[in-house]
């Protein structure tokens, strides 16, 4: 039996509350313990409070000082695109120059040109690179992704992608949790009732056979998936017993929102364009908005989620990173705690809750993380700063200190 206790954090935010999703007020409750500590055996956390009360109980654990320092549940991140080869510097140089997409795509660019690298990358390949992306995420305080398919657009190459984020869940410390997203972009030469014919009757059947996925993701836009089209691979993932999420409103307010209401997905994710109408539909069907702040940073755009209102109105919001190479090639959580206090006006309070507990309730797994409570893995991440509120304002600032998945340390 391995025990560990953490003592004399300026501040332990536990994340402690109902268990459920946060909405309005409750996501600026933190439940913040000052001198605070926690018990840590088997991996799992026994006891949190003050410092003497851990003290008091630790017998002969080993201890960490977490004197000066944060201490938070570690953040879960329900928006990534994990997996994928090569990077896409040209297109970041071109954009820098005031290029267009469509004159990014004409050079050679966009999703097409990681599409084609990643179907030549081999498994190990893929798995080595993504094990550097992994790395990431961890020195910057993450223990669990959510990480979706959709670079490889093949049957072969979509078992490829989640086969090879199986393997990573095995070889790093990193929870991943997989997401289906075959119908990220119709293939070239493809009409896409022909490729969502594929999707439905070859590639989900595989995935679900083969235990690959839990969650089916669809990006639902003009020149993607439409409506219909949409409605009708998450139906076929439903029955299949996926849950769902979909990609809704960046470009445009195209009715996906009004999607999600219909199907009751467990997550809208961008939602940029969603209007009020959009916003109360999913709030009646009950499913949680996932703002990618990141995304609308990277483009150059200034076209942000309207989060105030979706918190106004009692959503369960949830920030995500979007990792990814195209459009946000960040894996850091504080980076994206700074763009929602200053772009989306979200309280550094609320800006945890949406990357702790509520994430994790948007990945099935708000009983097991998400929050410093007793009977829940000892996932968390200790940072060089007195003040939570300090993550988001020394935006770019170095200050993981360390991280612990299932109490061990992995950074
Ligand atoms: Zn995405």
């Amino acid at each position: 039996m391995t025990s560990l206790a953490v003592l004399h954090a300026s501040q332990l935010v536990t994340v402690a509350g109902p268990k459920r999703p946060r909405v309005g007020a409750e996501l600026s409750e933190l439940g913040i313990i000052r001198d605070g500590g926690l018990l840590i055996r088997n991996g799992r956390i026994e006891l949190v409070g003050s410092s003497g009360a851990i003290e008091f109980k630790a017998g002969g654990a080993e201890v960490i000082d977490a004197r000066g320092k944060v201490v938070l549940p570690g953040f879960v991140d329900a928006h990534t695109h994990l997996v994928f080869a090569g990077n896409r510097l040209d297109d970041f140089e071109r954009r820098a120059r005031g290029d267009t997409y469509e004159q990014i795509a004409k050079a050679g660019g966009g999703i097409w040109s990681t599409v084609e690298k990643t179907r030549a990358a081999s498994e190990s390949d893929l798995v080595a690179q993504t094990q550097r992306h992994a790395d990431w995420f961890l020195r910057c305080g993450t223990t669990t992704v959510e990480s979706k398919s959709g670079y490889g657009l093949t049957l072969e190459d979509e078992l490829k992608i989640l086969r090879v984020m199986k393997r990573l869940s095995q070889e790093t410390l990193l929870e991943i949790v997989p997401t289906f997203l075959g119908a990220h972009a119709v293939p070239r030469k493809m009409h896409a009732d022909e490729y969502v014919d594929l999707v439905v009757d070859e590639m989900l059947p595989r995935v679900t056979s083969g235990n690959l996925a839990e969650f089916c993701d669809v990006f639902c836009e003009h020149n993607y998936f439409n409506v219909d089209q949409s409605r009708r691979i998450l139906g076929a993932a439903k029955e299949l017993g996926l849950k769902l999420r979909i990609h809704a409103d960046q470009l445009s307010n195209s009715g996906a929102s009004t999607l999600a209401a219909e199907l009751k997905t467990t997550t809208a994710d961008h939602l940029e364009q969603t209007d009020e109408r959009g916003i109360a539909l999913l709030k009646s069907a009950e499913v949680q908005p996932v703002l990618l702040p990141g995304s609308v940073y990277a483009l150059g755009s200034t076209r942000y989620p309207r989060a105030r209102q979706m918190v106004e109105a009692g959503l369960s919001v949830v920030i995500a990173t979007d990792f990814n190479p195209g459009s946000s090639p960040t894996p850091s959580m504080p980076m994206i705690l700074s763009l929602a206090c200053t772009q989306m006006k979200m309280s550094p309070a609320e800006t945890i809750s949406a990357s702790t507990i509520n994430a994790a309730y948007s990945l099935g797994r708000g009983d097991q993380i998400g929050s410093l409570e007793q009977g829940k893995f000892a996932n968390f991440a200790i940072f060089d700063c007195e003040d939570y509120r300090e993550l988001a304002y020394w935006f770019g600032a170095p200050l993981t200190h360390g991280v612990y998945v299932k109490g061990k340390k992995v950074y």
